[in-house]
């Protein structure tokens, strides 16, 4: 048997956050297993493409229906690999489940021949599959961020190879599972546990289609180049520093619980989460009052246990990095009203934290903080609060809070970001598209727009026109 070349420096291991145990480690993909993996993929986009809607909405609703069957079982790995507080885990099982049916449902309709008007004869828009679509995903929603993908790309008739975040293999390797007891042809959806060079690979692949990428915008640069040096499609969707601006009639009793909820929701780890609270000065000691208590509030414990309101963050490395980032803030001039610390018992645990005076000058001003660390600021007028929440190398989401939907409406439309909410937190729902603009990335996931993604969008024009009797002079 030839031998087989293994990336030993890349690691796919389960360790729990909660106590720092390593409960599996998985061997690397190889070169040579994952050229097997492409040939085996390639075969079955050339059968896959070619099925109906009906055909392809069977495997993805049948894989629907087994999340939703055996949800506590997808939903424990996310607990144990990467520390979601368990009910979290259990509706993010379920919100996949449905996205993958939301798509079953739709996707013909969606990709369905829109005519056009030609001033000759008649003409329309098709939409076709292009081929294997290569994911990279990250740990933070571990099934959420492969329904995203799975959903549209399957049933446009695209297959899909996905490199999942590395501290997440269990999850990984369960999703794939899913697909093959759902009855999908071998090759429909393929897990990879790669290292980033062989990402390169794939993507430099000729049979490889189009590029997914959800993470950190260090990783978009990365794969984004290699995407377009290969003059392939991409979507990314990176990071965020999304806003939450109180204007001076909020309904405060409304607002903070969604404060709360909005910035500590998977302990903070959210790309859209509420990330810089932006506040009416007449409110403002009140609202930071109130944020204060309310976090101080939340008890770290199990996330297995349903009872526990803080769960770890997903790695020890991504606590001593945010410790690190507000110590680096609190060294430029923020000053922490709340927190700041890792939390003084096993585990990689991380008090809830507020920051505030963060100048521009602060490297804090443009960050994004990757769990429950929130940065206050306060601000005179609406017009300065839009300006604060534009203010930001990110441009993701956002929300507005107001008592006065037209009002919201009015600031929701200045702000520079992909999504803004009113009197509502950033969120998602399979039927709304949902990405970002500058830092955040480009493209759309989920709604009518996430399938359009990786589809060649064909014109086909029909007319009996006679050739001109003469070359025109341009020919
Ligand atoms: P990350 O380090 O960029 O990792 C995300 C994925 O990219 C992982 O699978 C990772 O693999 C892979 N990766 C990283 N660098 C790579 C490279 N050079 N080549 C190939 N693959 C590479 O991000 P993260 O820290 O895990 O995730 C958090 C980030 O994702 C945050 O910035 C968050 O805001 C963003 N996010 C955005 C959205 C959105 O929809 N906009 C949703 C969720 C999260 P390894 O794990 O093996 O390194």
């Amino acid at each position: 048997m030839a031998a087989q070349t293994l990336h030993i420096t890349h690691e796919y291991e389960s360790v729990n956050p909660f106590d720092g145990t390593t409960v599996k480690t998985f061997v690397p993909t190889t070169d040579e297993q994952l050229e097997a993996k492409i040939v085996t993929a390639q075969a079955c986009y050339e059968t896959w493409r070619h099925k109906t809607y009906a055909e392809r909405a069977v495997v993805v609703n049948r894989a629907a229906e087994l999340m939703h069957a055996q949800f506590d079982t997808f939903a424990k790995f996310a607990t144990l690999e990467m520390g979601k507080r368990i009910g979290e885990s259990r509706d993010e099982v379920n919100f996949s489940a449905d996205i993958l049916a939301y798509y079953a449902k739709n996707a013909e309709r969606f990709l369905a021949p829109v005519k056009l008007n030609p001033k000759v004869g008649h003409a329309h828009m098709e939409s076709s599959p292009i081929g294997i679509i290569f994911c990279v995903e990250p740990w933070n929603f571990p099934y959420y961020q492969l329904a995203r993908v799975a959903g549209p790309h399957l049933m446009a008739g695209n297959v899909i190879m996905v490199k999942h975040a590395g501290i997440v293999p269990q999850c990984a390797i369960a999703f794939e599972k899913l697909w093959i007891d759902a009855g999908g042809p071998p090759g429909l959806y393929t897990n990879l546990l790669i290292g980033h060079s062989q990402s390169d690979t794939i993507i430099d692949d000729p049979r490889i289609k189009g590029v997914a990428l959800t993470g950190s915008v260090a990783a978009g640069k990365s794969i984004a180049a290699r995407a377009g040096a290969n003059c392939k499609p991409s979507s990314m969707e990176l990071g965020g520093s999304d806003a939450f601006i109180v204007l001076d009639d909020a309904d405060l009793d409304v607002t903070i619980p969604w404060a709360v909820w909005g910035r500590m929701y998977n302990a903070g780890q959210t790309c859209c989460a509420a990330k810089r609270f932006i506040v009416a000065e007449s409110i403002a000691d009140e609202f930071l009052a109130k944020f204060k208590t309310a976090l101080a509030a939340l008890k770290p414990g199990d996330p297995a246990d349903a009872q526990t309101t803080l769960g770890p963050l997903s790695s020890e490395s991504a606590l001593v990095d945010l410790v690190k980032q507000v110590d680096a803030a609190v060294a430029h001039g923020a000053k922490l009203a709340l927190g700041g610390k890792r939390i003084d018992r096993s585990g990689s645990f991380m008090q809830p934290s507020i920051l505030t005076d963060i100048t521009p000058a602060n490297p804090a001003f443009r960050e994004e903080f990757f769990g429950p660390v929130a940065l206050f600021f306060r601000v005179q007028t609406e017009a300065e609060a839009i300006a604060l929440a534009s203010d930001s190398d990110f441009g993701l989401g956002g929300s507005v809070w107001t008592k006065d939907e037209a009002r919201g409406q009015r600031v929701a439309s200045q702000v520079e970001t992909g999504m803004m909410f009113v009197n509502n937190i950033s969120w998602s729902d399979a039927e709304l598209p949902f990405g970002g603009v500058k830092y955040s990335g480009y493209g759309r996931e989920l709604g009518d727009m996430g399938i359009q993604e990786f589809v060649n969008k064909k014109l086909v024009r029909f007319g009996k026109i006679e050739a001109p009797a003469t070359v025109p002079k341009h020919a």
